[in-house]
């Protein structure tokens, strides 16, 4: 971390919030309860920082930042400790951003599963790092870099929630260069509306290079992300402070409080770390300026600039602004900030109005990455800038922002990882602002847990199977889901079509598996049983007939079929139920906790009334056993066969954990008879 930050941190550390504790209420209960493992009124402070980090929020200079100075004063004492903390001590410090707290607490952040999504990006970036194609810059002197600075690359991206990332030379300064262009005309729109700052500046992409000798067919520069368009943005900012300046008794000249204004917009938009400048990278532009200086000739001949606007002054002013220095960190922020509609996530502040945003963001998607802007347009689909000094800023509205930074650029000026960045990010995940989001590609979708996709792909089938809802699986199958899914307990949509008497369902999958070999009619769920049995232990002899006659195969009974009514299955959302459970079978502890901070019940059930008890106990998730029973799960929950999860134990040999069921009822029973 920078020296700023850190002494930002140890200011921070003296300040401790006066006064008592005010009470904690229900909602915050619940959130508190998912963090207490062992269900013993505290939470341990390195679980808190374990949940923070990895949902990518526990960064000094993040929302989360201070609350984790405050909580870790005690341990800063002889030797550091774990700390236990009650809920009022914890949410003392946490408290002034609880509703981020609770999303992160219940996996409801835009990327829910962040380090798992942090991983794949990091491994994108190590392929694109073997790249040592290109050139630096060579018309600009000082961005020609040598070996090694010439080979160095950055990778950073910060989500709208705040969550960071960032990868190799991410924090080396570079000046920002064009990227200073959507911030020129951004802080022009601010300072003057829409109407006024188009009267100078156009909105089409230019179809030729970015410091092209042409003007529009009405005499303006194409739009604001090429050179004649930004030198025009810059001649409109700060105009209302030099008029102010006339009358006002400022010993600073304006030009200077201009300057200044611009660096503190990008400190806002970057989060609050300043910017720093690069002097000699101003004086090199300023003396290798020619083809500037005619473009701004060319468009005060043309009348272009408003009036009064002074041509040197300008230029100046814009050079300064390219030589602007940030690194890909910090870079990122912006580009989450104005992913975020204007609003910085690491500090709150509302930086751009919303209209700003949009309409740079519609120029940055069409006119952002000089002539390379179509074929970006088509191939990634995100709005971007490039800068010659080899940083590519990319935003993925509503989601989140990143830079990349690696000096040598292409033919075209772009630098040549950043181009393979964005095209590798966008093949592997559904970033593309025309990707579909219904999940018939093969492409990931982080901003779904691992969970839900699991729930919506296989359980969303199974269950509109179990309600005889046709047309719903018709559509499930054209966004990729498939009647060969099978659940946790290895049950089909067949199965239960078949168990809950649906017809025209079976009917469907019969014709379906006569034209796909892939889907069979003689699946065996975890017991042996196929679709068969289910239809004759529920006394569908149709259906059994029906199947027997297209070919399928019984499997093995099952004794004990339970009336409906049987087991304390609570009733919750079906979709989170299935989540639970997924989660209590394959023992994730991360995804469970998440969804009991939603307060999703325990005891939930699906369509066999299996509950995420059953399947913990019969996976042998003995932490997740564990962890259900102490926070209330009923141990005599029965299923669709009236089977417990203490016969799920035992059955499958999970001899420790059937003791701790045991045992658990005993103290459910003496529980019981003391009330
Ligand atoms: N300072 C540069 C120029 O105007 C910006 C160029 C760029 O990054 O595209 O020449």
């Amino acid at each position: 971390m920078t020296a700023v930050e850190t002494t930002q941190r140890s200011t921070r550390k003296s300040r401790r919030r006066p006064g008592k504790p005010s009470a904690v209420d229900a909602r915050e209960r619940r959130l508190f309860k998912s963090l207490d493992l062992d269900n013993d009124g505290l939470v341990h402070l390195s679980d808190v920082e374990a949940v923070l980090k990895e949902a990518g929020l526990a960064g000094p200079e993040g929302k989360f930042g201070e609350s984790l100075v405050e909580l870790n004063e005690p341990a800063a004492e002889p030797e550091p400790q774990d700390i236990s903390l009650s809920p009022e001590t914890f949410f003392q410090a946490t408290r002034r951003h609880i509703l981020l707290l609770e999303r992160v607490l219940q996996g409801r952040l835009v990327v829910p599963d962040f380090a798992e999504f942090s991983n794949r990006i990091g491994d994108l970036f190590d392929e694109v790092k073997e790249n040592r194609d290109g050139e630096t810059a060579d018309y600009i002197p000082q961005l020609d870099l040598a070996e090694p600075e010439a080979d160095r690359f950055g990778l950073a991206l910060c989500t709208i929630d705040g969550q960071q990332a960032a990868y190799g030379d991410s924090e080396t300064f570079f000046t920002v260069q064009s990227t200073c262009k959507p911030v020129q005309y951004c802080l022009a729109l601010e300072e003057h509306g829409a109407e006024v700052v188009h009267r100078h500046v156009g909105h089409e992409p230019s179809g030729a290079s970015f410091n092209e000798l042409a003007l529009s067919k009405t005499n303006l520069p194409h739009n604001p992300l090429i050179n004649a368009g930004a030198i025009m943005c810059s001649s409109l900012v700060g105009l209302t402070m030099r008029g102010a300046a006339a009358e006002s008794p400022d010993p600073r000249g304006w030009k200077g409080r201009r300057f200044d204004y611009v660096v503190d917009r990008w400190t806002a938009l970057a989060g609050g770390e300043r910017p720093r400048f690069s002097t000699p990278v101003y004086l090199s532009e300023r003396e290798t300026a020619d083809r500037n200086y005619a473009l701004a000739y060319f468009m005060r001949e043309s009348g272009a600039f408003p009036e009064g606007a002074d041509l040197e002054d300008v230029l100046e002013f814009y050079f300064q602004c390219c030589s602007v220095e940030l690194n890909a960190e910090m870079m990122s922020v912006v580009a989450a900030t104005l992913a975020n509609g204007g609003i910085c996530p690491l500090t709150g502040e509302r930086v751009l109005a919303t209209e700003t945003v949009q309409r740079c963001l519609s120029l940055m998607s069409t006119c952002g990455m000089y002539d390379y802007s179509g074929e970006f347009a088509f191939h990634v689909g995100l709005p971007a800038k490039s800068g010659v000094s080899g940083a590519i800023m990319v935003v993925i509205p509503n989601v989140m922002g990143f830079c990349t930074y690696s000096p040598r650029l292409d033919a075209l000026g772009n630098s040549v990882r950043g181009i393979e960045f964005c095209r590798r990010l966008v093949a592997a995940f559904n970033f593309h602002q025309f990707d579909n989001l219904t999940g018939a590609s093969a492409k990931a979708d982080p901003r779904i847990s691992r969970a839900e996709q699991q729930a919506r792909r296989v359980n969303e089938m199974i269950w509109a199977a179990s309600k005889g809802d046709l047309g719903a699986i018709q559509e499930l199958l054209l966004t990729g889901s498939s009647l060969v899914s099978a659940d946790y307990d290895l049950r089909t949509p067949l199965h239960l079509a078949a168990a809950e008497g649906r017809s025209e369902v079976v009917r469907f999958i019969i014709a379906h598996a006569s034209q796909d070999a892939t889907v069979s009619l003689s699946p065996r769920d975890r017991w042996g049983g196929t679709p068969i049995n289910d239809a004759r232990a529920n006394g569908h002899a149709d259906i059994a007939t029906m199947l027997k006659e297209a070919g399928a195969k019984a499997g093995r009974n099952r004794a004990g079929l339970a009336p409906a009514e049987t087991g304390g299955a609570e009733a919750g959302e079906a979709g989170k139920a299935a989540e639970l459970i997924w989660a209590a079978s394959t023992g994730d502890l991360t995804e469970i906790r998440r969804l009991i901070a939603q307060g999703v019940p325990l005891n939930t059930a699906d369509y066999d009334r299996r509950t995420p008890l059953h399947l913990a106990a019969a996976e042998g998730q003995a932490d997740v056993v564990a962890y259900l029973l102490r926070h209330g799960a009923d141990a005599d929950c029965r299923d669709r066969w009236s089977t417990t999860p203490l016969d799920e134990a035992r059955r499958n040999g999970h001899d420790g954990i059937a003791a701790l069921l045991e045992s658990g009822r005993e103290e459910d029973a003496a529980q019981k008879a003391a009330a």
